[in-house]
């Protein structure tokens, strides 16, 4: 049962072939059994998982259930969900009960899904390896030396050891799609502004978005139906129709023009995971596409860019953790000054603490010109590359990440390789367009991700693309020795 997708597992609800407190109970024994050894998940709630089903197994007798009725999943534990500890992966937010849902939370829970709790990410999801977690490091279900990618590494690892049939993520610079990539899963990261931010854990406000994380591209769908739409909450929620996601999952691909951009295959990277690229290409030659090379001539100046921008942002929005208003305050304070300096000293950890070092500075009069507005800059040409190669594809395809999975602490005390290994994804975040990853190989036992890129609110497009894939191929279905 642990294998099924979200859709085969709705068919079981409605056929009466399971409950949805069976469901649930069988993941909750599993995460209990199994999660020791990944330590994907935060905080598991029972007690709330099981009265959500009991409701769901109510509305499914009388006949009403909807699309999402009974279905368990997880959320990463930067969206906010009412009555349980919302803590980003922080010790600044170990003590804090959430007051109210984000509105991804709401939106599921009235869609009668069960929600079996939180998972693991790197500490105010700033990290591509899920090692700067306040509670310690997750780990890759595929080699528990490795790293299950970041910062959504908890919904990435709970997926792929099968802990929960599909969970939440937030993509800033890649983090839906790196970890995807790393744990053989599937992530979509919509266009920024498809998904409300209300109630997500503010990293990056311009740049972070909320997505799926799941087995399958058509259960991405089924979670971007839920997740999708406009928010009144949040200013930076588009106001613009959601379509039914999973309606063009079967279209033909019959004439897609795929763009192949030449500065995605790099030297450092590899050469496996460039020569998988390409088979999957061939793949998709035999679906009916057709390919060609285009340029996105920026890339490289999409870390040193993000890198300004996404600091400056962090910077600014964990000002509100001070000690005062949310989370880990200091013991005896001798006045005010010292309550906000040890406050914060004790609260964040190291690379929260070096990005909001970062981010000051880069806004510091004297420097905002050089470094801000720069990267602003940056930004748009980024933007102005992918709008020139869009106008001549329908989709850009590429490896997710230059290298699969390393070990845990291989890169931890160089930020900067550390950094590169976003080297795809980040650009995407800094245009705004959506992408996803879906597995396409294995790298000596470790799984890889093809990255689809479409231009703004082409969601369909990529999981139309995306699903006409894993019908031809298995790599999706591949899941870590043992599971
Ligand atoms: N790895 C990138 C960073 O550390 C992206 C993180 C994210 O997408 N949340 O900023």
């Amino acid at each position: 049962m642990f294998d099924k997708t979200l859709a085969e597992l709705a068919s079981g609800l409605k056929s009466g072939e399971f409950s949805s407190v069976e469901l649930t109970q069988a993941y909750l024994a599993r995460i209990k059994a199994e999660d020791a050894k990944y330590n994907s998940f935060i905080t598991v709630t029972e007690e709330t998982a099981l009265q959500q089903a009991r409701e769901a197994d109510k509305i499914i007798a009388t006949g009403n259930a909807g699309a999402f009725t009974g279905l368990p999943i997880a959320h990463k534990d930067i969206f906010c969900t009412k009555g349980t500890r919302t803590s980003c992966a922080s010790k600044m937010l170990d003590n804090f009960i959430s007051p109210y849902n984000a509105t991804v939370v709401d939106k599921f829970n009235q869609a009668g899904a069960i929600s079996l709790g939180k998972t693991n990410m790197d500490e105010f999801a700033m990290g591509s390896s899920n090692e700067s977690s306040f509670y310690g490091a997750c780990r890759n279900p595929w080699d528990t030396d490795r790293v299950p990618g970041g910062s959504s590494g908890g919904s990435a690892a709970a997926v792929s050891a099968q802990l929960t049939p599909a969970a939440t993520g937030t993509d800033t610079g890649g983090s839906i799609r790196q970890p995807a990539a790393l744990c053989g899963i599937t992530g979509l990261k919509p266009t920024y502004g498809r998904v409300s931010r209300f109630g997500m854990i503010a990293f990056a406000s311009s740049l972070d978005q909320g997505g799926p994380m799941t087995k399958t591209a058509e259960d991405a769908a089924m979670m971007l139906n839920v997740m999708a739409g406009f928010d009144k909450n949040d200013s930076t929620s588009v106001e613009r129709d959601v379509p039914d996601y999973t309606a063009d999952l079967n279209k033909p691909l019959d004439g897609l023009r795929i763009g192949l951009p030449k500065e995605f295959i790099m030297d450092d990277m590899d050469s496996d995971i460039a020569a998988q690229t390409q088979a999957a290409i061939k793949e998709f030659e035999k679906l009916g596409a057709t390919v060609k090379e285009v340029s996105l001539p920026n890339t490289a100046l999409s870390i040193p860019a993000y890198y300004i921008i996404a600091p400056a942002e962090a910077s600014s929005n964990l000002s509100r953790f001070d000690g005062v208003r949310y989370g880990h305050r200091c013991e005896e304070p001798v006045n005010l000054e010292d309550m906000y300096k040890r406050s914060r000293g004790e609260g964040f950890g190291p690379e929260v603490k070096r990005r909001i070092m970062v981010g000051t500075y880069a806004l510091s009069e004297g420097f905002y010109d050089a470094y801000y507005n720069k990267a602003q800059q940056i930004r748009r040409l980024i933007r102005d590359d992918f709008t020139k190669a869009l106008s001549e594809v329908d989709v850009i395809m590429g490896p997710t990440t230059p290298h699969p999975a390393f070990r845990i602490g291989e890169k931890s005390s160089d930020p900067v390789s550390m950094y590169m290994e976003d080297i795809f994804t980040i650009s995407l975040n800094l245009a705004g367009l959506p992408g996803m990853s879906i597995p396409c190989g294995t790298v000596n036992g470790l799984p890889t991700g093809l990255q689809i890129i479409g231009d703004y609110f082409a969601e369909q497009k990529l999981l139309n693309v995306a699903h006409q894939f894993q019908m031809a191929t298995d790599w999706h279905k591949q899941s870590p020795q043992g599971i």
